[in-house]
């Protein structure tokens, strides 16, 4: 099949043109095959490959880990960053993808207003000590783009503030991938119906009640602002080092298979094998099997 990265990524031409969300399909499923290739229904079918992937996810995180336990210096990092709006499936996909690998390799971090001391910061402040360290797959559930996304729609700052920081994201975006992480920025797409549908849920179902936030319905009747200012944010922050992609996401099946798949690629790209000892195996063994 075709690069899962290439099929859905966004933003790498014009930073000037904004990427139009409404032309793409949060009911489509890039990548994915067809029935006839699979004969298998294909939610069926995904739901085994997620299986599959998760397991293989698991190895290559567990990798990760042993090459930075061995080699510190020579450390890496994965970072994924999840942004969508309400209801767009971000605590699934970690749920499901992020939770085939091991917790204890994992840095997951979710993001809501700043507190007191965070607003005394500037807005990367509190990005910078959520990093995952070397060894570590992190998730950002939310992020810094929320200062370019909710900071701009609510006017909860101007525009001469939240102007520059797409030019400050992309240079931390930059160091940061210099120094050894690779960043994964994924936006879960839904559409506004699939948003209403998912909100009445929470209202309709006992134990969804908890999830329901009255403040989402003031965000959902700015639907179009969020758009837009998704659409300028994925267009001048996907940059090379650090790519965004949109994930149509109203199909949870979908979904899960083809962040499992981007996140299998980027590990592909990654070469990672086990760290070979620095002791003498051999000499070692012997020493156990003369131990009795
Ligand atoms: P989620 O909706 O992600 O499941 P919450 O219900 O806790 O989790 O929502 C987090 C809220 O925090 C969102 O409304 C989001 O817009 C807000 N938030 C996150 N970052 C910022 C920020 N930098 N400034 C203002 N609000 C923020």
């Amino acid at each position: 099949m075709s690069d899962m990265r290439s099929l859905l990524r966004v933003g790498s031409t014009d930073p000037d043109v904004p990427v139009d969300l409404a032309a793409i399909d949060p009911n489509s499923t890039p990548g994915l095959p067809g029935r006839k290739t699979t004969g298998r229904d294909p939610k069926v079918w995904a739901r085994a490959e997620l299986e599959l992937m998760g397991a293989e996810l698991a190895t290559q995180q567990e990798m990760l880990f042993a090459q930075a336990t061995v080699e510190p210096q020579l450390g890496r990092s994965v970072l994924l960053v999840l942004q969508a709006m309400d209801c767009g499936g971000k605590d699934g996909a970690v749920k499901r993808v992020a939770g085939a690998m091991n917790p204890l390799g994992l840095h997951i971090k979710a993001f809501g207003p700043p507190t007191p001391e965070e607003r005394r910061h500037d807005f990367l402040w509190r990005i910078r000590k959520a990093l995952p360290p070397a060894g570590y797959v992190g998730v950002f559930n939310r992020s810094h783009y929320e200062d370019v996304l909710v900071v701009r729609v609510n006017g909860l700052a101007p525009e001469s503030v939240w102007r520059p920081r797409y030019q400050k994201i992309n240079d931390f975006e930059r160091r940061l991938v210099g120094a050894g992480t690779t960043v994964v920025k994924v936006m879960l797409h839904i559409s506004r119906d699939e948003q209403r549908e998912r909100l009445t849920q929470r209202l309709v179902d006992p134990t969804k009640h908890w999830k329901f936030n009255p403040d989402d319905l003031d965000s959902r009747a700015k639907w179009d602002d969020y758009q837009a200012a998704y659409g300028e944010a994925l267009a001048r922050c996907g940059t090379d080092e650090a790519p965004w992609y949109v994930l149509p996401a109203n199909r949870k099946w979908y979904r899960d298979w083809a962040l499992a798949h981007l996140l299998r690629e980027t590990f592909a790209d990654l070469n990672l094998s086990y760290p070979q000892p620095d002791y003498d195996l051999a000499a070692q063994r012997r020493r156990l099997e003369a131990d009795g």
